[in-house]
């Protein structure tokens, strides 16, 4: 699925599902329609989303998971759904927005600076896939980089990608089951 089409806005979503369907409804009834669950029901079928921003993202969680299973490290947001979870509290549509200030990616670097707080000076390195240029310095392309820094670094360059990582998962769930 390509980006562009994850980080449609709900008010985007809103109107598109009005053309689709012909329904009337509000705006925050539709909110309504869309609660928590499309992130964390049946995580293991979903699949939904495999564009660069999520796959970046599980790049990072695979390195984090190798370091926590080699220093027996409890690793509990070790899925994007949960990573995504973590951003997000209870005041939906806000969060989703990025418009509350309950919640955010202050909660998750909290818990994942805990969590590997015995082992943040190590050095790790962890896959990214970025825009690049051709030599001729035209037509972009993808390149997959390796970036090496600290355990900090990567759990910091984590939740930095997390801001508004919720939204995007939300919104590729909420698309895809439309298609079901
Ligand atoms: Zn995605
Ligand atoms: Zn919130």
């Amino acid at each position: 699925m390509e980006k562009r089409v994850c980080k449609k806005s709900v008010k985007e979503l809103y109107d598109s599902y009005k053309r689709r369907t012909g329904r009337k409804i509000s705006l925050s009834k539709f909110r309504k329609m869309h609660p928590k669950r499309s992130l964390t029901v049946d995580r293991h079928n979903i699949q939904y989303c495999l564009c660069q921003y999520c796959i970046n993202i599980e790049f990072v969680l695979r390195t984090l998971q190798v370091v926590a299973n080699t220093n027996r490290i409890p690793f509990s947001q070790n899925t994007k759904y949960k990573i995504a979870e973590a951003t997000v509290c209870t005041n939906l549509p806000k969060c989703l927005e990025g418009n509350c200030d309950q919640c955010g990616t202050e909660i998750l670097t909290d818990k994942l600076l805990a969590q590997f707080r015995d082992v943040l000076d190590s050095t790790v390195s962890w896959k990214k896939w970025r825009s690049g240029q051709t030599k001729q310095g035209e037509r972009k392309h993808k390149v997959l980089v390796e970036e090496k820094g600290t355990l900090r670094m990567c759990v910091e360059n984590l939740c930095r990608q997390a801001g508004t990582f919720a939204q995007h998962l939300f919104t590729a769930t909420w698309q895809t089951d439309q298609f079901n």
